[in-house]
């Protein structure tokens, strides 16, 4: 079975072709800049040439439909044709309390799907534009939702509650629901296999630390909380975006600076976190080299970064009545040598130390505690297109 995965964003399509036989990635590649005259199409094949395009593309249905034709082109296609794929995973950004799993996509989704939008104006109607551009091309090849919120919908009432008057969760669904849920889910299962163990038994706490950072607390499998909320602004320091403020800052800063709803949120968004801070850049390479060069500012946001991820590993042990393991996943977590042993100086109260020497890898699975260590500490690459592939061949398999 071929699996089409697919991942819209604004202005962005990632895609992955995996057959599920062996769980082999054909081909992958993204979109960016899609509305420009400058787009640029990326497609890459295991062991072969790598094509890059500069046009125009509209909109994602033009994407998607040169995407098909390159995944049946004689010389950088991988299909002899386009019946030879046989579903589309989709992810979703939100499926609010509708969603709890991935669902195969029919009418009544469709209809759910717009009134999730509804709370995730930014996030879900370039996911529901490539749906309905998948459908309208390959109108009979089943396609699978796969949300980033379902993972979380286990949370407990007394975490996932913000204490505002209770009509305006029943009313208007304001609510943490959560983000990040495939990618926690993903990384949790690998985490459990990696120690031999069953996941039923296992309190693990899950830190994807990228552009977006979020941490989970996974027990028995399950997400009892996780750092952010409503939507992905809340919880941790980010690339751009403030994390958990007092929200009492957001209307005195609208009055002082007299910033339009917009413009709050855009200084929310877009100028806050580790770039706000430091003045550098979002981008963690780039603030630890000034840092390395006596920059302030860039090693307070690496500080504060680093302090708010270890203070919500204690939060999540005390949360789950400890913690038996500590997974670093996505672009920081993967890759930042510095930042995971910067996040875990002074876990040794919780059972745990880490080794300087299996510390230093990039991009590879592998445990990096101490020998004997109570708590085990591991870096795991993500792998979201993965759990989106398998969803898909569950739900849509024939
Ligand atoms: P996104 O949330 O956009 O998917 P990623 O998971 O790709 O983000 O993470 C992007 C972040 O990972 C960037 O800030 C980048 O600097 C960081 N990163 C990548 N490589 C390294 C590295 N070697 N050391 C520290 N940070 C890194």
């Amino acid at each position: 079975m071929n699996v089409l995965v697919v991942n819209c964003g604004s202005s962005s399509l990632k895609y992955q072709l995996i057959n599920m036989n062996g769980e082999q990635v054909l081909a992958k590649g993204q979109f960016e800049r899609i509305g420009a005259d400058d787009a640029i199409f990326t497609h890459k094949r295991p062991n072969a040439d790598k094509l890059e395009q500069v046009k125009p593309i509209k909109n994602h249905k033009e994407a998607l439909k040169i995407l098909l034709d390159i995944l049946v082109d004689k010389q950088y296609g991988v299909l002899n044709s386009m019946d030879e794929i046989d579903a589309v995973g989709h992810r979703v950004v939100h499926g609010a309390e509708k969603f709890a799993d991935s669902v195969l996509i029919d009418d009544n989704v469709m209809k759910a799907l717009d009134e999730c939008a509804q709370i995730a104006p930014l996030h879900n109607p370039p996911n529901i534009e490539g749906i309905e551009a998948c459908k309208a091309i390959m109108p009979n090849v089943p396609q699978v939702a796969v949300f980033d919120t379902a993972f979380h919908q286990t949370m407990p009432k007394e975490a996932f509650l913000y204490a505002l008057p209770y009509e305006e969760y029943a009313e208007l669904g304001v609510r943490k629901y959560g983000f990040h849920g495939t990618s926690h889910r993903y990384v949790s299962q690998r985490c459990a296999e990696l120690m031999g163990k069953d996941i039923k038994a296992l309190r693990i706490i899950s830190c994807h630390l990228g552009n977006g950072s979020s941490v989970t607390a996974v027990k028995g499998g399950k997400s009892v909380d996780t750092s952010m909320g409503f939507t992905p602004l809340s919880g941790l320091i980010m690339g751009t975006r403030s994390g958990d403020i007092d929200p009492a800052i957001i209307p005195f800063l609208m009055e002082k600076r007299h910033l339009s709803p917009q413009e709050i949120d855009t200084l929310l968004n877009k100028k806050s976190g580790v770039l706000g801070i430091s003045g550098v850049s979002n981008d963690f390479r780039t603030i630890g080299d000034a840092a390395k060069e006596g920059n302030e500012r860039a090693q307070l946001a690496l500080d504060m970064f680093h302090y708010h991820v270890r203070a919500t590993i204690g939060a999540y042990a005390a949360v789950m009545g400890g913690v038996d393991a500590i997974i670093f996943t996505a672009g920081v977590g993967e890759n930042g040598i510095d930042d995971r042993a910067a996040i875990c100086e002074g876990l040794e109260y919780l059972g745990t130390k880490i080794d300087p020497e299996k510390n230093n890898v990039r991009g590879e699975e592998r445990e990096i505690s101490i020998d004997g260590a109570k708590v085990k500490l591991f870096a795991i690459p993500t792998n979201e297109e993965i759990m989106i592939a398998r969803d898909t061949q569950r739900l849509a398999g024939k």
